[in-house]
């Protein structure tokens, strides 16, 4: 569709050196042209111009002092990409890739997701190039510090509502809280996600990422009359998404038998044990190798990946471009028929053609992963009205959020005629109550 090439044109001409970004904005405007044609308003205004666009971009400086007394300099981000929904809402990331380029591709992305829910909440992600692999606690905590001392003039409950992502879970959320309360003389519980349950944290919201993509795989599944209970599961990642994953599946009745890190990856073909995953990554802040070491049957590879391993269902919970088109063939050929997106855009364009051509069960990210910052709003709702619910109630909760999405998805792929296309039903249903919103606001 012309109009959509022209935007997507200006969008490489405005943001040159971006590829991540460019690939998450090419992925949703290539599936808007039904929508747009059915509903000729959403060329008007420069609605497209102003979508992919984002509202406020923010560069800090983050100076801290590392063990050695010596002074480290990183570069901090918050992309605040669109609140016509609600507060800006996405996670911070504290890895070594972390850029612009990177930030800007997750706030994209989160807009749509954040829509899916049906929550209220805006898009915007933040994060720094910080790597807190081998820091020490007080390293870590002088560099949250730092940070925050710069973004809690940005952020608040009603602006700006950041949470946890690659690099930040717990440890850090305490300690940016912490720094946030100090500064503003104010417990405003409401003003980050993925808390400590003694202070303001919701039951589930650590679940909730990776529970949530296997429910969405499972819900996929029943629309073909399948079964997750039996079936082989391959997961990458062994972080929150990862794990939480693992727990979920066997939880279920199937056996998740890989995790991986970026140092190599574990076969255990008698299923992933969960504790021992747990004891390993959130108490020792080790590696898959040391639960290889610890765990009888399991293998720890560094050649190839665990996309290799024969399975049913395929969970990418680690990075972004983790399963390639060569991946994507060899799991076609081993007999994997559901893939469903833990990580943000962990598949690449052609990865993603090949699952669809071959008529897969194929779950988007936005979709897939929104259990986590569904939670996120729920941990809000929770904080707004100083309630505190059970773990039963905020799964519940949490379950009905991603049974609701996977609805949206599949209505909205068979109303535009595309019945099973999640990618379609996902980013048009987001992107509609997104635009409808930004219509009624006006040219801001
Ligand atoms: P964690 O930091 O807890 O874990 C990340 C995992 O992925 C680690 O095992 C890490 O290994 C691995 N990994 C990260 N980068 C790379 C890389 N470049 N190559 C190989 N492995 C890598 O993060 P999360 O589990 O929270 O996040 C995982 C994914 O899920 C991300 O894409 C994130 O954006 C997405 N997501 C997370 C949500 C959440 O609630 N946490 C919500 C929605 C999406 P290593 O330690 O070696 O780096």
């Amino acid at each position: 569709m012309q109009r959509i090439d022209e935007v997507m044109d200006e969008v490489l001409k405005r943001n040159p050196a971006e590829p991540e970004f460019h690939q998450a904005v090419r992925e949703v405007l290539e599936t808007l042209a039904p929508s747009i044609e059915k509903h000729p308003k959403y060329q008007d205004y420069a609605l497209l111009e102003r979508l992919v666009e984002p509202e406020r971009q923010i560069i800090f400086r983050v100076p801290w002092i590392d063990d050695e007394g010596k002074v480290q300099v990183n570069r901090g981000y918050r992309v605040e990409f669109n609140s016509a929904l609600g507060p800006y809402k996405g996670g911070l990331r504290f890895h070594k890739s972390v850029n612009r380029n990177i930030i800007k591709f997750l706030g994209f992305e989160q807009i749509f997701k954040n829509a899916l829910t049906n929550q209220g909440i805006g898009g915007g992600k933040g994060g720094s190039d910080f790597d807190p692999h081998g820091k020490s606690d007080n390293e870590v905590m002088r560099f949250c510090q730092s940070f925050m001392t710069e973004l809690y003039r940005h952020i608040g409950d009603m602006t700006d509502v950041p949470a946890g992502d690659i690099g930040v879970g717990g440890r850090e959320i305490g300690y940016l809280f912490g720094q946030y309360k100090r500064l503003t003389n104010r417990f405003e519980a409401g003003v980050l996600t993925g808390k400590g349950l003694g202070w303001g944290g919701s039951l589930v919201r650590t679940e909730a990422t990776g529970y949530g993509t296997v429910l969405f795989a499972q819900s996929m599944m029943h629309t073909r009359s399948e079964r997750l209970e039996g079936a082989r599961v391959v997961i990458s990642g062994s972080g929150n998404v990862a794990t939480y994953a693992v727990e979920k599946a066997q939880q279920l009745g199937a056996v998740p038998v890989t995790i991986s890190d970026s140092s190599g990856w574990v076969y255990d073909p008698e299923g992933i044990d969960v504790e021992l995953l747990r004891q390993v990554k959130e108490v020792e802040r080790g590696r898959v190798s040391d639960y290889a070491n610890r765990k009888k049957g399991a293998v720890f590879n560094t050649k190839g990946n665990v996309w290799q391993v024969e399975c049913d269902v395929a969970l990418p919970c680690a990075t972004q471009n983790e399963l390639n088109e060569d991946d994507a063939r060899t799991l076609l050929k081993n007999g994997c028929k559901v893939v469903s997106e833990g990580a943000n855009m962990p598949c690449t364009p052609g990865a993603i053609e090949l699952f669809q051509e071959s008529h897969i069960l194929y779950a988007p990210g936005k979709a897939a992963n929104a259990g986590g910052v569904a939670t996120s709003a729920l941990e809000m709702r929770q904080n707004a009205s100083r309630a505190k619910w059970s773990f039963d109630r905020a799964e519940h909760e949490l379950t009905m959020i991603m049974e609701e999405i996977h609805d949206a998805c599949l209505a909205t792929a068979e109303e535009y005629g595309q019945p099973g296309n999640y990618v379609l039903g996902a980013n048009i249903a987001g992107f509609e109550r997104v635009a409808d919103a930004m219509l009624d606001h006006g040219v801001i």
